[in-house]
């Protein structure tokens, strides 16, 4: 019997599957006291299930490839952090040691009391919040009850299902995506969580809050997922998928639509061409950055390779790594970036300072390389040799300051007259770029450009820097705002100023390939976007729609704008004239 429930749309589109239902875990707990002489036991019983918990979190990081990794790595730091809070763990064990819980009851006790405050917040994100408490919480208690890292969720899932659950955690819903899931129907959970956010970057259907989904399916049934009305429909029928018909035509000529842009150039609607380069980490996103059209590789992130071992990749490894992307991009620029790790990217090499008080702010980047000279040299070998291969650029990470640089630079020099003495063929000269990410570098910019023959503005950390807002920090997520006034100006700032040096600048954070943004990038005078293979389209598409004459009359207006609604009603004006 065809059955419509309601819920809220956390992540836009339709699905048709047979649902998959995972159940909560009901846990029979035992909430008789402990007796004294089995308080150490559960005590250890618990940190074990805690350490499980972990390496099941480092398993399903390890799982996640590319652009993926990068979004769910950050809502799996949040668990880890929250599995390794010591007051959390403490007040547990206090609890076993003193009121004689068993483990699974200290548990439930904790996450309903941490769970009640979340739910008292006002504001709806930060209520939203106490999912993640739920979610790490539910982890730990499976562990508890079968105190066994093998035995895996039932995660191997068939193509075609629609997961309806009570609640889903970021990192198996990445997993679950990967391996063919449609669409997502949860019990509880909001559109602010994380689970959400990342639903909507991998274009899964998902519906939160809807009441009662699991009493009325089993296993295998029909079910339609309509975020766009906001609601489930079970047992659909004739007229609902009529409706996902049509609604299933619509978006394919959409993509249809888009992918005629594949290998179009960029003009804006005045005629005005502008690049597209692509963000690259894995082999497949050489592939599509050729296959889409992209003018090069704007940005090539070198930390995979780093972290997909357990020790560094030597010279020769690196260097047939580098030389596959140069060739993969048939004679397009590929712009390489030298290590970026810090204290706040997982690492297996032992490289990076494990304590550090504060990750953001400390040895990372270039302040890594140039701590660590065998370190850089090895890579820019790697990087100067596949330099024959094809047009490479050398792209330094977090400069802070122009004797950086000149140091790299220094070391590029030493690199090459190396590699010639020992009879490698590398090209003459090298161009050497700064990311511009640090305020320092955005406001010393005059300085930067007199030593680098090119710029990326890296707007994912410049928006941490000049809001002081960490960009892995759940609880600031709404303060995260890369089109706050203030970083405008900066990013408006650097493109000005090489602009006038005329040296070539790029932008390569999220905000590239974010269709939101591309009138208000024009409007600063960006020619050079570089994103996410997967962007580039609906980008294209988004940039071809902006009138570049009108965008840019506006910027001063923009850059005197004091609030986002400012420059928000800015562009509305831009985009009716
Ligand atoms: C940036 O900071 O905008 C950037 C592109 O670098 P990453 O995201 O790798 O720090
Ligand atoms: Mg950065």
């Amino acid at each position: 019997m065809r059955r419509a429930l309601a819920g809220i749309a956390a992540a836009p589109g339709m699905a048709l599957g047979r649902a998959r239902l995972e159940r909560p875990a009901r846990f029979t707990l035992d909430t008789t006291p402990l007796p004294d002489d089995q308080v150490e036991s559960e005590i250890a019983r618990l940190d074990r299930a805690f350490q499980i918990a972990r390496e099941e979190l480092a398993e399903l990081r390890r799982k996640l490839h590319g652009a993926l990794a990068r979004e769910a790595g950050e809502f799996l730091d949040a668990h880890t952090l929250l599995l390794n809070d010591r007051e959390l763990i403490e007040g547990l064990h206090g609890m076993i040691r003193k009121g004689h819980y068993r483990a699974g009851a200290a548990l439930k006790a904790q996450r309903d009391r941490l769970v009640a405050v979340f739910d008292n917040m006002d504001d709806p994100y930060l209520r939203s919040r106490g999912e993640d408490i739920d979610h790490v919480i539910a982890r730990v208690q499976a562990a508890l009850a079968r105190q066994t890292p093998q035995e895996e969720k039932k995660l191997a899932t068939r193509v075609g299902e629609i997961l309806v659950t009570d609640s889903v955690a970021p990192g198996e819903l990445a997993h679950l995506a990967g391996h063919g899931i449609r669409g997502v129907v949860s019990v509880s959970g909001s559109p602010y969580s994380h689970s959400a956010i990342l639903a909507r970057s991998m274009r899964l259907p998902m519906l939160v809050a809807v009441d009662g989904v699991l009493d009325d399916l089993r296993d295998g049934d029909l079910v339609m997922v309509d975020a766009e009305r906001g609601e489930v429909v079970l047992h659909p029928a004739a007229q609902d998928l009529a409706r996902y018909r049509n609604w299933q035509r619509d978006a394919l000529r959409e993509g249809r639509r888009l992918a005629q842009l594949a290998g179009a150039r960029t003009v804006t609607r005045d005629g005005h061409e502008l690049r597209l380069y692509a963000n690259a980490e894995m082999p497949a996103d050489i592939e599509r950055a050729r296959g889409l059209g992209a003018a090069g590789i704007g940005l090539y992130r070198t930390e995979f390779l780093f972290l997909s071992r357990d020790r560094l990749p030597t010279e020769e490894e690196q260097f047939v790594a580098y030389r596959d992307v140069v060739v993969g991009m048939d004679g397009l620029p590929v712009t390489i970036r030298t290590l970026e790790l810090g204290a706040d990217k997982a690492d297996g090499t032992g490289l990076v300072m494990s304590e550090e008080p504060n990750p953001a702010l400390g040895v990372r980047g270039i302040r890594l390389s140039l701590r660590q000279p065998e370190l850089l040299r090895t890579q820019l070998r790697a990087i100067l040799r596949a330099g024959c291969y094809g047009p490479v650029r050398i792209l330094v990470p977090m400069v802070t300051d122009v004797t950086e640089m000149v140091e790299v630079r220094g070391m590029v020099e030493a690199c090459a007259r190396d590699l010639r003495t020992e009879g490698h063929e590398i090209p003459d000269q090298f161009e050497i770029g700064a990311m511009v990410e640090v305020p320092a570098a955005a406001l010393g910019v005059r300085a930067i450009l007199a030593v680098a023959e090119f710029l990326a503005i890296g707007s994912n950390d410049l928006t941490q820097y000049v809001l002081a807002v960490d960009r892995n920090n759940d609880e600031l997520g709404r303060m995260y705002q890369p089109a706050h006034p203030a970083v405008l100006r900066m990013i408006a700032r650097v493109i000005a100023y090489a602009r006038r040096a005329r040296k070539p600048v790029c932008l390569c954070g999220e905000i590239a390939g974010d269709p939101v943004f591309a009138p208000l990038l024009v409007a600063l005078g960006l020619e050079e976007f570089s994103m996410l293979p997967d962007r580039i389209l609906a980008q294209r598409d988004a940039l071809s729609r902006c009138d570049r004459k009108a965008l840019r009359a506006l910027a001063p207006r923009l850059l005197r704008a004091t609030s986002r609604d400012d420059i928000a009603a800015l562009l509305k004006v831009a985009e009716r004239e």
